[in-house]
């Protein structure tokens, strides 16, 4: 169950979760970050860090943005 990063980041980058993910595996895309699905190991330190409540376990993320569990996916595929 990876966490996911939903709307309410873009446009905002705070960068928190990024200085507390204990794998570095939250990643700069663009208009958003980004947690990889494979690397992240469900520890929950990046929901509690961020300002925006952008994160979200991949079975908690509210209906309206479930897209973003593709769009963190794809990101990784893509490159
Ligand atoms: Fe990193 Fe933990 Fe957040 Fe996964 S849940 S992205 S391991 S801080």
């Amino acid at each position: 169950m990876p966490f996911v990063i939903a709307e309410p980041c873009i446009g905002v980058k705070d960068k928190s979760c990024v200085e507390v993910c204990p794998v570095n595996c939250i990643y700069e895309g663009g208009d958003q970050y980004y947690i990889h699905p494979d690397e992240c190991i469900d520890c929950q330190a990046c929901e509690a860090a961020c300002p925006v409540q952008a994160i979200f376990p991949d079975n908690g993320v509210p209906e309206k943005w479930r897209p973003f569990i593709q769009k963190n996916k794809d990101f990784f595929e893509q490159k």
